[in-house]
C-alpha cells in the first residue's frame, strides 16, 4: 500500500526526472555518491518516520507536555523515536564528514527530511533545529566551540535551541534586552528572558545547547549591538565531562494550539535559579565577533526558513493524501442524471467538487514541494556549483526566493489542510481522522520564523531591490529561461509559457512602479499582497518546469499516470489559481491606500 506521508514516486520524480540529482555526484564533494546512496538514504528516512515517528504523533498531541514542578515530562515515544533518528546519522545528512557528515546535498536532505515532518512534525522539530543550531556554529564559532558543542550535538546526544524572541521582542529584534557582561576569564554572564523558545527544555538529551541574542553592554543600540552567544543548561568540563548546572531556568511552558510534542518555553537566563562558580547569571560564550549576532542568524535564515516551508508542505501533503484515500473510499449521492435510488452510492472522489478540492490540494502541496526541492537544490549550486557566477547566480535567486519558500506554502499548503477537512465533511470536524491535527500544526508556519507580513516586508523592501534589483533580474531571467523552453516544445507548456512570461513582466512592472512612486509608506503598504501575487507566479513557474519534465518523462514512459496528473494538476494552477494575481497587481499598481489610510478609531 502506498504511504499516506508521502508520495515516494512523487519524490522520485522530482529528484531524478526533473532535478538530475544523480549529476551532483560529478562534484569533489558529492563524489562518494550514486542514485544508489541517494535512494537508501530516502528509503531509510520514509522507513524510520513511518515506524517511529508517524505512531505517536496523534498521543504527542492528546498529551501535551507537562511540567511537574521542576521536570518537563513528555511522553516516551518522543525520545524513542529521536534515539532512533540519532542512529541514523541523519541529522548530520549534509554536513562535512569531518565532522561526522554525510556531504549528502541539500536537495536530497530536504526529501529526507520532509519524509519525517510529514510523520511528526512536532518530534521532528528537535533535530531541526539542532541542526541549525549547529550549522550556525560550523559558520561562525571557534574549533573548540565546534568540538565542544557540535560534536555531541551530530552525535544526538546534545540538542540546540535558538533563542531570538523575548516577551516584548519578537517581530523586532532590535529591542531585546537581554545584556550579557564579560568577564575577566572571556566568558560572558547573561540575564534576560526569551519567550516561546522551542525545546527550550526537556531531558530528551544529555544537554540543551542554547544560541542566544544577547547585547553586550556599551554596544550600538538597535540591530548592530546584538551578538550571539551559546549558553549550554549544563555547563561542561574541559575534559567533556557535565559541570555544574548553568543559570538558565524554566519559568513555564507555553500550551499550543498545534505542534504540541515540541515544548516551548519562556526561559530566564540569570536569576540566580542556579549559580554557577558561586553566584547568578548564565554563563555564555561568544560566538564569533561582538555585535553581529543578529548578522550571523540571519546567514543562516536560507537553510531554516526553507526548513519551515517544508514543514509546511509536508503537512499539506499528507493531508492531502489523506483525504484523497478518504475520497476514494467513502460512498456518498449518486452521479447527476443517476435517478435510481437503488442504485449504489458512488465514491465522493467521483463528484466533481470534490475532485476540484483534492486538485488544489495537490497543485499547492506538489507545488510546494517543487519549490522547497529547488531552494534545495540552489543551496548546493551555491555552495559547489563549479563555476563562480553559476555560485553567485544561485546565492541571488536564494535570497530573493527566501520569504516565498517560507511564506507561500505556510499559507497554500495550510489552504490545502483546510480543503482536506472540508472533502472529509463532518468526519474532517472530529478528532478521529488527522486532518484537523494537521491544520492546527500548520498554522504555526505563517507565524515563527518571521511572520508572514514580516516576509512580505522582506521581499518588498529588502530582497528586491537589493543589490540593484538583482536577485529579481536573476529570477525574471531563470524564469524566462523555462518560458522560452516551454515556447520551444509548443502546444500546451507553449500556451502556459505565455501566461507565465506575461505574469512574470507585471512582477517586474509593478516593482519598478511600487519603487518609482518614491513612498516607501506607499510601497510597502501592500506588501503581504506583493508577496502573494510573487508567491503565485513562483508557483507557476514550477508548474511549468514540471509539465516540462513530465512530458519529457512521458515520452519514455507514455503508461505511467504520473505524468498525466502531473499536467492536469498543472493546468488547474494556471487556470484556477494563476489568474488570481491579475487583480492583485492591480491593486498594488494603483499604489492603494486604503489600509495605510484606515484610521485606528474608525475600527
Ligand atoms: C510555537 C512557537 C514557536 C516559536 N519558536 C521560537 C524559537 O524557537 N525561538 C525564538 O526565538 N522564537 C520562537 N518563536 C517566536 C516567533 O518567532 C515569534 O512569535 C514571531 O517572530 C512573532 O513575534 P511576536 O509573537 O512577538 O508577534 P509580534 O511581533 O507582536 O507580531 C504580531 C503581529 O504584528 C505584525 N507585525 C509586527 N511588526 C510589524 C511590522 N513592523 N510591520 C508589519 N507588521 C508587523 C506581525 O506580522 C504579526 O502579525 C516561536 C513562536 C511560536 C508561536
Amino acid at each position: 500500500m502506498s504511504s499516506t506521508l508521502l508520495s515516494r514516486r512523487d519524490l522520485t520524480f522530482l529528484l531524478h526526472d526533473w532535478l538530475d540529482v544523480t549529476r551532483l555526484t560529478e562534484r569533489p564533494r558529492y563524489a562518494e555518491h550514486s542514485r544508489e546512496t541517494f535512494d537508501a538514504v530516502l528509503d531509510l528516512a520514509e522507513r524510520v518516520a513511518t515506524e517511529h515517528f508517524a505512531p505517536h504523533n496523534r498521543s504527542a498531541d492528546l498529551h501535551e507536555p507537562t511540567l511537574d514542578g521542576q521536570r518537563v515530562r513528555l511522553i516516551p515515544e518522543v525520545k524513542a523515536a529521536l534515539d532512533v533518528f540519532a542512529g541514523t546519522g541523519l541529522l548530520a545528512s549534509t554536513l562535512d564528514e569531518s565532522v561526522g557528515g554525510m556531504q549528502l546535498p541539500h536537495t536530497v536532505a530536504a526529501a529526507c527530511f520532509t519524509w519525517f515532518q510529514a510523520a511528526n512534525v512536532a518530534t521532528s522539530a528537535y533535530p531541526m533545529l539542532t541542526l541549525g543550531n549547529a550549522n550556525l556554529l560550523l559558520a561562525y564559532g571557534s574549533a573548540e566551540q565546534v568540538d565542544t558543542w557540535v560534536r555531541p550535538m551530530v552525535e544526538g546526544r546534545y540538542f540546540g535551541t535558538m533563542c531570538l524572541s523575548e516577551p516584548h521582542a519578537g517581530s523586532s529584534l532590535a529591542d531585546i534586552t537581554t545584556r550579557a557582561e564579560p568577564q575577566d576569564d572571556g566568558t560572558y554572564r547573561l540575564h534576560g528572558t526569551k519567550m516561546w523558545i522551542s525545546g527550550g527544555d526537556h531531558e530528551l538529551a544529555e544537554n540543551i545547547v542554547h544560541l542566544v541574542l544577547a547585547r553586550i553592554p556599551g554596544g550600538p543600540p538597535g540591530v548592530k549591538g546584538i551578538s550571539l552567544f551559546v549558553v549550554p543548561k549544563v555547563l561542561v568540563d574541559p575534559d567533556g565531562t557535565p559541570g555544574a548546572r548553568n543559570d538558565v531556568v524554566l519559568v513555564g511552558l507555553n500550551h499550543k494550539m498545534g505542534y504540541r510534542g515540541t515544548t516551548n518555553t519562556l526561559l530566564s537566563f540569570g536569576d540566580g535559579g542556579h549559580q554557577p562558580g558561586g553566584r547568578p547569571g548564565a554563563v555564555g560564550y561568544l560566538v564569533g565577533e561582538p555585535h553581529q549576532g543578529l548578522a550571523q542568524m540571519f546567514h543562516m535564515m536560507n537553510e531554516a526558513r526553507i526548513g519551515v516551508g517544508a514543514g509546511a508542505t509536508a503537512l499539506g501533503y499528507t493531508g492531502y493524501l489523506k483525504s484523497l484515500a478518504y475520497a476514494r473510499d467513502r460512498p456518498q449521492g449518486r452521479p447527476l442524471g443517476a435517478k435510481d435510488p437503488a442504485t449504489p452510492q458512488v465514491p465522493i472522489v467521483s463528484h466533481p467538487d470534490v475532485r476540484r478540492m483534492l486538485l488544489a490540494q495537490k497543485s499547492y502541496v506538489e507545488g510546494a514541494l517543487a519549490l522547497v526541492l529547488y531552494c534545495g537544490r540552489l543551496l548546493d549550486e551555491q555552495r559547489t556549483a563549479p563555476e563562480p557566477a553559476d555560485r553567485h547566480r544561485a546565492g541571488l535567486l536564494l535570497d530573493v526566493l527566501t520569504p516565498i519558500v517560507k511564506s507561500w506554502p505556510s499559507q497554500w499548503c495550510l489552504a490545502a489542510n483546510d480543503l482536506a477537512i472540508q472533502v472529509l465533511g463532518g468526519a474532517g470536524y472530529t478528532r478521529d481522522h488527522d486532518v484537523e491535527q494537521h491544520w492546527r500544526d500548520n498554522r504555526l508556519n505563517p507565524i515563527h520564523e518571521g511572520t508572514h507580513g514580516i516576509q512580505a516586508l522582506d521581499l518588498l523592501g529588502r530582497k528586491v531591490t537589493m543589490r540593484g534589483g538583482a536577485g529579481l533580474a536573476a529570477l525574471a531571467a531563470t524564469i524566462g529561461a523555462t518560458v522560452d523552453r516551454a515556447r520551444r516544445a509548443g502546444g500546451e507548456a507553449g500556451d502556459l509559457a505565455g501566461r507565465l512570461a506575461a505574469a512574470t513582466d507585471r512582477v517586474v512592472a509593478v516593482t519598478r512602479r511600487l519603487w518609482d512612486a518614491g513612498d516607501p509608506e506607499v510601497a510597502l503598504a501592500n506588501a503581504s499582497l506583493y508577496l502573494e501575487a510573487v508567491g503565485h507566479v513562483v508557483i507557476a513557474w514550477m508548474w511549468l518546469e514540471q509539465l516540462l519534465a513530465a512530458d519529457a518523462a512521458a515520452a519514455v514512459r507514455p503508461d505511467d499516470e504520473l505524468y498525466a496528473g502531473k499536467r492536469q494538476a498543472a493546468r488547474f494552477f494556471f487556470r484556477y489559481e494563476l489568474p488570481r494575481t491579475g487583480p492583485q497587481f492591480d491593486l498594488l499598481d494603483s499604489l492603494d491606500r486604503t489600509a495605510l489610510e484606515m484610521n485606528d478609531s474608525w475600527f
